[in-house]
């Protein structure tokens, strides 16, 4: 039996992955928008679990090709725990050609090149990072825990060691009046990461959190719908990328579109422009919703 314990997320594109837990919790657990893991404490899984759940996988000769190691921050664990890992992966489970999981810019530059070199040749690929914004002044209001210079010099690290990764971004987190900016902003340093993929989604305030009281206070004001729609297109026409899948469809989108950049782009960015003739003014001007908690077990 495998060993699964707290809040467990992954992203869309792992459903087909091996979720090997190893951590619980966020190490950061400090985003201003983010309830995702609010009163769970970062806990690494005891190594015996983990070793017990890769034998079994290895045992029952699965066919998975990838593991996806679960928590909020697996990343976060220190490097020799993580090298660990991924020799226990490929002696137990050789079919298992990538190692992915979240991690952060903080975490990957806690790790030396040389460091970035050997989880590489181990398997560590596709890593799935928050960045959210390319704006200083933003990362630091919603105390992300690192600076647009930090975040480039972090995944820079990661294209050295050959280690490709995800980039997620948040269209409407630096507010209502800053879409272009912050559209602009955020695909320059895109454009200089060059990552393999792209999610974006829509601001939505969670009810749980620091930013809807902010919200609450007036010291925040959400983006419009069209100020949304107008930042997707802006940052869609601002990539100048050679090979980088976009994957905009997330459920908080007023848009859903999806491609490959830069064959794509122009199509993306006017299949995004033409919903602003579709959705009525009213709808336009009103402020993008707010969500419930969400609920765990
Ligand atoms: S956004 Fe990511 S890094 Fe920030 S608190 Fe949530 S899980 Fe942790």
């Amino acid at each position: 039996m495998m060993h699964y314990i707290g809040p467990a997320y992954r992203p869309p594109f792992e459903e087909k992955s091996l979720l090997l837990q190893v951590s619980t919790g966020c190490n950061h657990n400090k985003c201003a928008f983010c309830s995702m893991y609010k009163g769970v404490k970062f806990t690494p899984s005891p190594m015996e679990d983990i070793e017990s759940d890769v034998r079994f996988i290895g045992r029952n000769r699965t066919l998975f090709k990838r593991a996806f190691l679960v928590g909020g921050d697996p990343f976060a664990l220190p490097y020799k725990r993580l090298k660990r890992i991924g020799k226990l992966i490929g002696e137990h489970i050789p079919r298992i050609e990538s190692i992915g999981c979240y991690a952060s810019i903080p975490n990957v530059l806690a790790k030396t090149p040389e460091q970035l070199n050997e989880l590489a040749q181990l398997g560590y690929a596709n890593l799935n990072i928050g960045l959210e914004t390319g704006l200083d002044d933003v990362l630091a209001t919603m105390r992300k825990g690192y600076t647009a210079d930090e975040a480039r010099e972090a995944l820079s690290r990661l294209n050295e060691a050959g280690i490709p990764f995800t980039l997620n971004l948040v269209h409407g987190l630096a507010g209502s009046g800053r879409s272009l900016e912050n559209a602009l902003a955020s695909a320059e340093l895109v454009n200089e990461a060059r990552p393999a993929l792209v999610i974006v989604t829509a601001l939505h305030v969670d009810e749980a959190t620091e930013l809807s009281e902010w919200v609450d206070s007036g010291q925040f004001k959400l983006p419009s719908l069209q100020e949304v729609i107008e930042e997707e297109a802006a940052f869609l026409r601002a990539t100048e990328l050679s090979d980088t899948i976009f994957f905009g469809m997330h459920e908080t989108l007023p848009v859903r579109v999806n491609g490959h950049l830069p064959k794509d782009r122009d199509f993306l960015a006017s299949e995004v422009e033409a919903a602003l003739q579709r959705f009525p003014g009213q709808q336009l001007a009103a402020p993008m919703r707010r969500r419930k908690p969400i609920t765990r077990a």
